[in-house]
């Protein structure tokens, strides 16, 4: 009996200095401390059903009315926050392809600049002129000068270095890469996570691969920018080759992917190839 009791305590005991660390770690605002990527609070998921994600800016067109110059935008709906995820290269593209869509500025809660590049913060001022109160997530190594413009502007700029939780179900992969320093944004749902990457500078094998080792989920999708205009043949099949072992079970590939890439790609991917042009919005259906 007293074995018992003692041992209940010892069990208490050893509960209590497992959590106190987790919950004693200090961070910025969504931080995730190293080693963390598996708990519960990472396991969270929206259903599929309820996600709906609209390219509102891309080269390449899709939609009818819509304005395709160079650039990547793209809105995620049905995630706790709504999101905008770059903002294209020219202001006034932008605007006009969200009014087309019927998209109100003022829905949107956060704002995501995957690198800082004109073709993907181009945008960013004049949205911010009609909706400033939103939160910038902008990896760490943008320029001062360019997030003290974001304050001025009255919205909350977040700066990102390693993994970030964004909101429930959506994290960044924090900065990659070495020269470009580039941040891609993972969505889990309950049929895989979707990884979505403005030009993919770290190289697109190397952000799913971190993408998985933050979240130990299969990727359903992989879509944005993959860089690969310059890249010849065979170094496009060996990708191809690397996201289908690494479990990508659907690939979108759009603004500097390159024709190459994209006939490639759906090649190699048949009816999991998402084209993907300005206008295009995928649902649960996109992946029946
Ligand atoms: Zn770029
Ligand atoms: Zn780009």
């Amino acid at each position: 009996m007293k074995n018992n009791k003692a041992a209940m305590v010892a069990a208490i005991v050893l509960v209590a200095i497992g959590l106190i660390p987790w919950r004693g770690v200090a961070m910025s605002k969504g931080q995730m401390p190293a080693g963390t990527s598996r708990t519960a609070e990472s396991h969270t998921q929206i259903p599929l059903g309820d996600l709906r994600l609209t390219v509102v800016y891309d080269n390449y067109p899709d939609v009818q009315g819509l304005r395709s110059e160079w650039g990547f935008s793209c809105l995620i709906e049905g995630t706790e926050k709504t999101i905008l995820f770059d903002t294209g290269g020219d202001a006034p593209v932008l605007l006009a392809n969200m009014d087309s869509l019927s998209i109100r500025l003022e829905d949107i809660d956060i704002v995501i600049l995957s690198h800082e590049h004109w073709d993907h913060t181009g945008g960013l001022r004049a949205f911010l002129k009609r909706n400033p109160n939103v939160t910038v997530y902008v990896p760490r190594s943008f320029k001062s000068a360019f997030k003290k413009q974001v304050i001025d502007a009255g919205a909350e700029v977040i700066e990102v270095g390693g993994p970030t939780r964004i909101c429930r179900s959506v994290y960044s992969t924090g900065e990659l890469g070495d020269s470009i320093r580039e941040q891609s944004l993972v969505v889990c749902t309950d049929r895989g996570m979707i990884v979505i990457t403005g030009c993919a500078h770290p190289g697109i094998g190397l952000i799913v691969k971190k993408a998985r080792e933050l979240i130990p989920d299969e990727v359903l999708l992989a879509m944005g920018g993959f860089h690969l205009m310059r890249a010849d043949e065979d170094e496009i099949s060996d990708i191809v080759a690397s996201l289908r072992e690494a479990g990508v079970l659907s690939a979108g590939p759009c603004h500097c992917s390159g024709d190459n890439a994209r006939r490639l790609f759906r090649a190699a991917y048949g009816d999991h190839y998402l084209d993907i042009g300005v206008g295009t919005t995928l649902t649960s259906a996109d992946f029946e």
